[in-house]
């Protein structure tokens, strides 16, 4: 058991040397996947609102087709109105007058309705491509950066993955996991010292017979205040 724990104690320390490591890189990380999440979203938007544009856009042109043929009709039902005979032709083509110039009317008023729209959008549209540029280029800024500190820090990463690796082989499953459900738990580290008696985080004080038996170290024993797996070291104390 004694080897066991000499063995934890040094793959605690491999893990906080790599969390160091991790801490160097700063939000960056963090700040690089806002920045790429937050341009998707944008993108998203800028599609949708292209296509709504595009869509708009050839309505209104069917519906400028539309009164093409409909101010041509109109017209021909002015003429026939000068060649009418009888006062039931004149009704019939007055009606139809009405209702092609009130046909008109409805397309004329839903194309400005839709330039208005397409032109708010447009509006919109190019706001949201200066907000993605100035996103893009945050977004170079903020990876460049992490790849300079990555470029610093990955000789040191791969040694210390490596020797983390070698470390937790020497463990069994049960008392990795162990190791591995503490150390998630409190923020990182999972090994406390028993020094002057009491427990070097959390700093409880442990019962003197529970001492004798850690500092003989032949048990794995947890603190039993913050859960902490205690180790005994001379030299600590
Ligand atoms: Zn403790």
């Amino acid at each position: 058991m004694r080897e066991v724990l000499l063995t934890l104690k040094e793959l605690q320390y491999v893990d906080n040397e790599l969390q160091t490591l991790e801490q160097k890189k700063g939000d960056l990380p963090n700040r690089v996947n806002a920045l790429k999440s937050e341009m998707e979203s944008l993108q998203q938007q800028l599609d949708e609102k292209i296509s709504k544009n595009r869509e708009e856009s050839s309505l209104r042109s069917r519906q400028e087709n539309e009164l093409e043929l409909l101010r041509q009709q109109l017209k021909k039902y002015q003429k026939q109105l000068y060649q009418v005979k009888t006062n039931k032709e004149y009704d019939a083509i007055t009606l139809e007058i009405e209702e092609t110039e009130s046909e008109i009317e409805r397309l004329e008023f839903n194309n400005l309705e839709l330039e208005e729209s397409i032109e708010k959008r447009d509006q919109e549209v190019q706001e949201l491509e200066v907000s993605l540029n100035a996103l893009k280029t945050e977004l170079e800024q903020s990876k460049t950066s992490l790849e300079k500190v990555m470029a610093r820090t990955r000789d040191q990463e791969k040694v210390l993955r490596e020797k983390k690796e070698s470390t937790q082989t020497k463990l069994t499953k049960p008392i990795l996991s162990t190791y591995e459900r503490i150390r998630n738990g409190r923020g990182g580290s999972a090994i406390a010292f028993l020094i002057n008696g009491a427990c070097s985080a959390c700093s409880s004080r442990v019962p003197p017979q529970r001492g004798v038996e850690i500092r003989m170290m032949n048990k794995l024993f947890l603190c039993e205040t913050c859960g902490r797996i205690l180790i005994y070291d001379p030299e600590k104390e």
